[in-house]
């Protein structure tokens, strides 16, 4: 069994028909990213930096933040790291970072909104993921974008951060799909931005009116209702208007159910927590592309997530 794991976690991800889809893993420390290489993850499609900014009085320097980014790719020995920019606020504080208190913390400064509110923590951020060796091994995405505005902001903290620091390669900058704004224009997005990852879990919440920490409606939010898989298909046909590709990094990537239907939904990248990655490799190598994309069809088309799970359950690839 330790030998069929060891192969399997060798391999690269194929479906059964060869289409490649990228098993990634979800980091949260550094820690995370040795677990992601021994379960055979190919690279991390989402670093969550909030480890690295909160219990603590001030924000990490610049060389802080670099020791650890690099100590990360290091242990990733050369798989992409795609670094999410800092996504804290409202629910997630952090003592030296002021903002009041709010009636709805998921409705007001978080994510890229705190960075372009912060400039100054942006641009420590930006240049720390800058100086990480080999240069194009990190990859920088931007949480809870909802409209262009805010990427070409981001672009030009990002232009302003490697001219200061003489960093000349280009370095993919993508966004995080997780408002409903950013899905329904996502061609508009994708104009602009590198990839595309959605971020089922806040996708979710803010597509379905429901908190997701909130547990009187928490065994309502599933990712698979038929509204955040059309938002998905959507995001999809967005990217590929202009070529871009689309991943998956919330919840529904570690979801072995969801992963056929996201695949049918024209995902190419899944980024799922460290230890499912073995099971996510499997099931995308027992799947072919047609029959993907007839049961992405009919979940869209049934009525409740409810009734998605059912149809995944009798799913044959
Ligand atoms: C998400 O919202 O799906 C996501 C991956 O980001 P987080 O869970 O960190 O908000
Ligand atoms: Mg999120």
């Amino acid at each position: 069994r330790r030998r069929a794991a060891l192969a399997n976690a060798a391999r690269e991800c194929r479906t059964q028909d060869g289409v490649r889809i990228e098993a990634f893993a979800n980091l949260g420390s550094a820690d995370d990213a040795d677990a992601a290489v021994r379960n055979g993850a190919e690279g991390c499609g989402l670093l969550r930096t909030e480890f690295l900014f909160l219990e603590r009085d001030s924000a990490p320097s610049v060389d802080e933040q670099t020791a650890d980014y690099q100590r990360i790719a290091d242990t990733l020995d050369g798989r992409p790291l795609i670094v999410r920019l800092l996504d804290i606020g409202g629910d997630k504080p952090a003592p030296y970072l002021p903002i009041a208190a709010e009636e709805n913390p998921a409705l007001g400064l978080r994510g890229i909104r705190v960075g372009l509110a912060h400039p100054e923590m942006l641009d420590a951020q930006l240049r720390a993921i800058l100086t990480v060796r080999p240069a194009g091994q990190c990859r920088i995405m931007v949480p809870m974008i909802a409209s262009l505005a805010e990427l070409r902001a981001v672009r030009a903290a990002l232009d302003a951060a490697a001219a200061a620091i003489g960093h000349t390669e280009h370095v993919a900058l993508g966004i995080m799909i997780e408002t409903p704004a950013a899905a329904i224009t996502a061609d508009l997005l994708a104009s602009e931005a590198d990839f595309l990852s959605i971020g089922t879990n806040d996708l979710t919440q803010y597509a379905l009116a429901m908190d997701r920490g909130n547990p009187a409606v928490a065994s309502d939010l599933d990712g698979l209702h038929p509204a955040v898989l059309r938002l998905i298909a959507r995001t999809c046909e967005g990217g590929a208007v202009h070529g871009k590709w689309t991943g998956v990094c919330g919840g529904l990537a570690s979801d072995p159910l969801a992963v056929p239907i996201l695949i049918g939904l024209g995902v190419t990248e899944l980024s799922s927590a460290p230890a499912l990655v073995p099971e996510i490799k499997a099931v995308v190598a027992t799947l072919t592309i047609d029959a993907c994309r007839a049961h992405a069809a009919a979940a869209m088309n049934c009525i409740s997530a409810a009734d998605v799970r059912t149809l995944a359950r009798s799913f044959r690839p």
